[in-house]
Parts: C-alpha cells; structure tokens; sequence
C-alpha cells in the first residue's frame, strides 16, 4: 500500500491560544536552516531506521504529501520544490500523489498571494487546508487570528487563478465570543466558497494550550470567560454536521467533510492504519507495524540532525491487543464504520462493551459492521476508550 508522507514545518508568525500543536512563534531566520535539516533527515532516513531496527523502506511507494505541524504557507516555491524533490528522491511518489499544504488564509489572501499561489501550484501542491477557523473578526482577534473573512475569500480566488481548486476550510465551534449567530455566519461564509472539503473542530481544552489550560483553571485570560458552554459547543457542531450534509458534503470523518470524491486521501491513512513516514520536529511515523515520532522539540531536532545522534523514540512493534485497539479507535473515527471479523464476535469481553455502547445510544450495528451514531460522535472518547485493553 502507497505511503503518506508528512512533513512539519513548526513556525508560526504568533501561536494561536487554542493551539496544542508543538509549533512555536519563532524567528523566520530559524527556517532555512530547519528546511536543509529536513532535508537531511530525509536523505539520512533509511540509514537512521535501519541503525534503529526498520527495514529502510527506501524507494517505497508514497501517494501523499501533506506538509503542516505549523505554517508551512510561509514557504516559498523554491523552499516547496526542495522539499517535495527530497521525497521523489527518496520515495516512488506516483504522479498524481495528493500533495497539500497547510497555509493560514493571509499567506495567500493579502498582497502577494497571487504570485504564492501560482509558485506553489508551479511547485507541485495540488491541495491547500486553511486554518480559517472562523469568519467572524471578534472572534478571530480574540484567539490572534489576523485574516478576515474577505482575506479568505480572496485566498480561494488566487488557488483557483493558480489553478488549485482543491482546497479544505478548517473551522472551530467553540471559540470566545461565538453564538449560534456567529457560527451561522461562519458556516454561510465557508459554504459560499464552494470549496470541496471542510474540517468542523470543536475546541479542544487541555492543558497544551494557554486557552485549554486557563479554561480547565476557570481564569479569564484569552477570553476563556466568553467561551460559549459545551451544550452549544454540541449545538454548534450538530448544527455544522446537517447544514453541510444538506449541502452535499459526505460526514466521512468525525471532524471532517467533504464533496464526493474529495476526502482527503492523506489524512484517510491514519485512520485506516496505511503507512506514513513523517519528519520534522514531533513527527510521527507508523510503517504496518511499528509506531515512533521524532522529539517535540527545535533545538534538540537540529543538534541531533548536525551531530547524527538518534531524533526520534525507540519504535516499538505493536501487540495483537494494541492493533485491535486501534482498528477501533481510528477505524471508528470514519463515519463508514468498521466490519468485525471473527475474533470480535467470538470475544465475549468484545460482544459485551459493543453491545454496551449500542444500548447508550453511540454506536449502531448493521450485519457485520458497526459505526459511530450521530449521538455517539460526541461521546466518541467514551466510546474509544471502552475498547481499550480488550485482548
Ligand atoms: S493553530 Fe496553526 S497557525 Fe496557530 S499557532 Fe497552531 S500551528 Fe500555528
């Protein structure tokens, strides 16, 4: 099965309040240097895996490239180009490989964003994920977010003009200050572009991020006090889920939406336990058989880049009981379910916990298939967390 390739590129121009990711806001000088350290860790990989036990899958198939973890919409064309030549020399990357880039929508959508878009497209990227989250300014200043919804608008226009029409809007439903108005109005304003696929997030609160942790502390700072409560936030999200499936969008994953035929064939990967390779700072790989991520941090990527010392965790093979424990809780991320095989039905721990969460109200079988109910979405990390350490 083909590969999927991701690439973190861990700057950001200032960091979002909401965001968990391991990027940082650092000085744009930091970036060549960080772009010639990804690119040896792609030429180096197979040596590297193999020194730590892996096969060096070197000229393995790979479909997808899929360059986030941060803003990777602040590269250039040259910068793109680099990068996407290091994969084809490393991998097999068919021709018509999906190849996106996370981009915020200012990169594109203000001035100079005409010519970006056309040295993107002339680069290779043939899909762009904006992390629009909202269309409304009060809410969008309030989690230091620039753009506006004209700047998003005016994203789109240039994609196209390059001749990139696959584009994905991510959105969040719990921001500060958001009501069942404005989230009506993001929602109409993203259906307007017309665009194939659509990411619907409710906030996340964890300790990971400042607005996560000032909310589990129920302090006021970074509007923590004007997040909407979690019934709206369900509210919101059940709303998202019926305005975009009478839109024509197919709910194909928890999170996400899209046109028929456009999901994302990058992000299916994690879900259907394909294999990815990922490099760059706190990227993670999974080969059909062994899990392991590279360190979260800058600094200690690039030493151990300079000084060839390990970047990543020991990999480690999963148990038969971790394997099913995924098959469930990734495969039942997607809205088409998954299908029991013999050993889910002639075990009776299995037959019970299914059977429990049928009664709840989450999951919904059908012959030899079962898949989250619409109910059972929300409740998903109940439903995940019950399959846990079945053997
Ligand atoms: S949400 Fe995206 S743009 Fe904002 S800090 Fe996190 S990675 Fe950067």
């Amino acid at each position: 099965m083909a590969a999927g390739i991701y690439l973190s590129i861990p700057f950001c121009r200032q960091k979002c309040t909401y965001c968990n990711f391991a990027s940082e806001a650092r000085a744009f000088s930091a970036l060549p240097s960080y772009l010639s350290a990804l690119s040896k860790e792609i030429a180096q990989s197979s040596a590297r895996w193999e020194q730590a036990g892996l096969p060096g899958y070197e000229g393995a198939p790979a479909d997808s490239i899929f360059m986030g973890g941060g803003t990777p919409g602040l590269l250039n064309g040259g910068q793109l180009r680099n990068l996407i030549l290091s994969i084809s020399a490393r991998f097999s990357l068919e021709p018509d490989a999906e190849i996106t880039i996370e981009a915020s929508p200012e990169n594109i959508g203000s001035e100079g964003g005409a010519e970006r878009a056309a040295e993107w497209a002339a680069a290779g990227v043939n899909r762009v994920s904006m992390g629009v989250q909202s269309m409304v300014e009060r809410e969008l200043r309030a989690v230091g977010r620039q753009h506006t919804a004209a700047t998003v608008a005016e994203a789109c226009n240039h994609l196209r003009q390059a001749g990139i029409s696959n584009i994905s809007i991510d959105l969040i439903a719990g921001l500060p200050h958001q009501t069942a108005e404005s989230w009506q109005e993001s929602l109409d304003a993203a259906l307007a572009l017309g665009v194939p696929h659509l990411s619907v997030y409710m906030l996340e609160v964890d300790e990971n991020s400042r607005l996560g942790g000032e909310l589990l502390r129920a302090g006021p700072r970074y509007g923590a006090g004007a997040v909407p409560p979690e019934e709206a936030i369900v509210e919101f999200y059940f709303h998202a889920m019926a305005r975009l499936n009478s839109n024509g969008y197919e709910h194909y994953e928890i999170s996400n939406f899209a046109q028929p035929g456009r999901a994302s064939r990058h992000n299916e990967k994690y879900w259907t336990a394909a294999p990815y390779f990922g490099f760059g700072v706190d990227a993670h790989s999974y080969d059909g058989r062994h899990r392991w991520a590279n360190t979260d941090s800058i600094d200690s990527y690039l030493q151990g880049i300079e000084s060839i010392t390990s970047i990543f965790d020991e990999p480690r093979a999963l148990s038969d009981t971790e394997r099913r424990e995924e098959r469930f809780f990734l495969g039942l991320r997607r809205r088409e379910g998954i299908h029991l095989d013999h050993r889910d039905v002639e075990n009776a721990e299995m037959v019970a916990q299914i059977n429990s969460c049928i009664a709840s109200g989450w999951i919904e079988r059908t012959g030899g298939k079962i898949r989250l109910t619409n109910h059972g979405v929300i409740f998903s990390n109940e439903v995940f967390a019950g399959f846990l350490g079945i053997a």
